[in-house]
């Protein structure tokens, strides 16, 4: 990317953007929690990344010390299943950034963080978890950045559209990890809490990107025009669900 002040200002408008989202998206979290699980993924996750914020705006340091202090903000702020999953692999993936925000070092994050979650979580594809989201994500990302070359905005973009389905796949699911797999049969049919707050945060880096990255290029003239509103944040859910804006 560009200069550390514009990375520095791009990470936080994308902690503040995923912060606001998901305190819009909090009931909606807890509602698909309540089904599967103890109702509080919503409040976890609105609670996390509003102290994710705050801590990070008043960090001095570089863009690998701004999002460690994000995981280490989710860590403790979060609680929970998911605390240690997001937090704890932000914390190490973090390390990632250290040259700064490029393609090739979002891609590695991307890896890392997705490695931290197995390894903690123990989770497979179709275990009904954050996983289910954020594999489909992952390899998306990587392999339109390193095989088909695409800016990272279009890559992200892509990223979104896989995560979405990811989510979709976690319906007719039987959850085998977290708390929803004590329910066995009863967790099918519903999508899971943590691989929707998984889609909410792609999605809003992706708006993040596409308000500081030019698509051309993947970002090297931070200054450049970006297509205004595309709508990232119109997501809708294939049954119709809102996961789109407040108010809508
Ligand atoms: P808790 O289950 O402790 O109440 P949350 O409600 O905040 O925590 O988060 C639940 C989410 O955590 C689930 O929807 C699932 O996506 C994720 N999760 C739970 N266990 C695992 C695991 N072992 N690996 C990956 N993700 C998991
Ligand atoms: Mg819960």
């Amino acid at each position: 990317m560009a200069d550390a002040e514009t990375e520095r200002e791009a990470l936080l408008a994308a902690i503040a953007n995923v912060a606001d989202r998901l305190a819009a998206e909090r009931e909606y979290l807890t509602d698909l929690d309540s089904a599967i699980g103890d109702a509080d993924h919503g409040t976890n996750m609105d609670r996390g990344f509003e102290a994710a914020l705050e801590q990070a705006e008043s960090t001095d340091g570089d863009a690998a010390a701004i999002v460690k202090t994000v995981g280490t903000a989710l860590v403790s702020a979060v609680g929970g299943a998911s605390g240690p999953l997001y937090g704890g692999s932000i914390m190490s993936a973090s390390a990632e950034l250290e040259e700064g925000i490029a393609p090739e070092t979002t891609v590695a994050f991307a890896e890392a963080y997705l490695e931290k979650v197995q390894d903690r979580g123990d989770a497979q594809v179709g275990a009904k978890t954050m996983v289910d989201a954020l594999v489909p994500a992952v390899h998306t990302y990587k392999r339109s950045i390193e095989v088909d070359d695409l800016p990272p905005v279009e890559a992200l973009r892509k990223a979104a559209d896989a995560a979405e389905r990811g989510v979709a796949f976690t319906v007719p699911l039987r959850a085998k990890k977290g708390r929803a797999s004590y329910l066995g049969w009863r967790s099918v049919g519903h999508r899971d809490p943590g691989a929707t707050s998984t889609l909410l945060i792609v999605e809003e880096l992706l708006a993040t990107a596409e308000e500081f990255l030019d698509e051309v290029d993947g970002g090297s003239d931070a200054t450049a025009p970006t297509e205004p509103d595309i709508g990232a944040d119109d997501a809708e859910t294939e049954n119709g669900d809102a996961v789109g804006e407040e108010g809508e």
